[in-house]
C-alpha cells in the first residue's frame, strides 16, 4: 500500500490506473477507523481492481464549537489497519493543500441539506459535498462507497452525483453495530463508560419504532411518540431530532403508505456528544455476499 499525501501524486496515480484499464473504488473517511469503515473497504474490494481510501478531517464541515480540533486522529494506526485489508492507496492530504488561501467555491445540494442534521448543523452538508466533489475530482473513482450510518449524507451525495453528472457509481453499505446495537462511530470514543451504556438508547428507540411498524402501525406521530418516549426514559440523553422521512427526498411523512419504505432517523446528545442513527422501516436487512 502506498500512502499518498500530495494531490498531484494522487492525480497521476489515478490517471495511470485508468490508462491501464483499471477500475478504482474509493472510500472517503475522516479516519479513526473502525469496523464500519472496514466493511465499506471490504465492499469496495468486490467492486474494482484498485481500492483507494482517503483520510481527511474536513474543517469546513464542522461548525463553530464543534469537535474539529478534538476529532480523533491516528494516521499511523489507521494506515496499518487498512494496509492489512488490501487497500492499494491511502490518500491523506493536508488541510492547506485542500483549502488554499482564498478558497471560495462550494457545492451545495439545496433542500436535502437543510433538513434533519442540516437544521442543527448549518453548513455541514455544504462542507461534505464540497470535499466529496474535490476528492472525486482528484481520485477519479469509478465507484465510491458510503455508509447508511450517515443516511442523509448518502441521499445528498446520490443527488449531487445525479445532478452534476458525476461519473462515479455510489454504493451504500449497511450500518455496522456493536453487539448491544450501538452504531459504530469514531465519536463513540468520547463517551464515558456510563454514557456508553446510555448510548444504546438510540438503537432501542429505533427498534421500538420498527417493532410498532412491523406490528402494523403506519401513523407517523404514533411511531415518533413511542421513539421519543424511549429516548426520554434515559436521563443522560437529550433529543436533537427524531424524524420519519421519505428515504430519498427526506420529506417528513405523516403516514407510511402500505408497501412503502420510510427512513426513521434521529440525533441525540449523550452528554456533549451528538450521536446519530437510523433505520429503514419496511425493508428486510441487506446482506452483502462478501460478508457471508
Ligand atoms: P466518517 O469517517 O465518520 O466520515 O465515515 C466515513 C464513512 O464510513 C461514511 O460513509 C460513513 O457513513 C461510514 N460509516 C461510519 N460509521 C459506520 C457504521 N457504523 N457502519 C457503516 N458505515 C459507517
Amino acid at each position: 500500500m502506498e500512502i499518498v499525501n500530495r494531490i498531484p501524486r494522487m492525480r497521476s496515480v489515478a490517471r495511470r490506473l485508468h490508462k491501464q484499464g483499471k477500475h478504482i473504488a474509493f472510500v472517503p473517511t475522516m479516519g479513526a477507523l473502525h469496523e464500519g469503515h472496514l466493511s465499506l473497504i471490504r465492499h469496495a474490494r468486490t467492486l474494482a481492481d484498485i481500492v483507494v481510501v482517503s483520510i481527511f478531517v474536513n474543517p469546513i464541515q464542522f461548525g463553530k464549537g464543534e469537535d474539529f480540533e478534538s476529532y480523533p486522529r491516528n494516521l499511523a494506526r489507521d494506515a496499518e489497519l487498512v494496509a492489512s485489508r488490501g487497500v492499494d492507496y491511502l490518500f491523506a492530504p493536508s488541510v492547506d493543500q485542500v483549502y488554499p488561501e482564498k478558497f471560495s467555491t462550494y457545492v451545495i445540494v439545496e433542500d436535502l441539506g437543510d433538513r434533519l442534521c442540516g437544521l442543527s448543523r448549518p453548513g455541514h452538508f455544504r462542507g461534505v459535498t464540497t470535499i466529496v466533489m474535490k476528492l472525486f475530482n482528484i481520485v477519479q473513482p469509478d465507484f465510491a462507497v458510503f455508509g447508511q450510518k450517515d443516511a442523509q449524507q448518502a441521499a445528498i451525495i446520490k443527488c449531487m452525483v445525479r445532478d452534476l453528472c458525476v461519473n462515479t457509481e455510489i454504493a451504500i453499505c449497511p450500518i455496522i453495530r456493536e453487539s448491544d446495537g450501538l452504531a459504530l462511530s469514531s465519536r463513540n470514543t468520547y463517551l464515558t463508560p456510563e454514557q456508553r451504556e446510555a448510548a444504546t438508547i438510540l438503537y432501542k428507540a429505533l427498534s421500538n419504532g420498527k417493532r410498532l411498524f412491523d406490528g402494523g402501525v403506519r401513523d407517523v406521530s404514533t411511531l415518533l411518540l413511542a421513539m421519543r418516549q424511549t429516548i426520554e426514559s434515559e436521563p443522560l440523553a437529550r433529543i436533537d431530532y427524531v424524524s420519519i422521512v421519505h428515504p430519498d427526498t427526506l420529506e417528513e411523512l405523516s403516514v407510511i403508505e402500505e408497501g412503502r419504505k420510510a427512513l426513521a432517523a434521529l440525533a441525540v446528545y449523550i452528554g456533549r456528544t451528538r450521536l446519530i442513527d437510523n433505520m429503514i422501516f419496511g425493508e428486510s436487512p441487506v446482506v452483502y455476499d462478501d460478508e457471508l
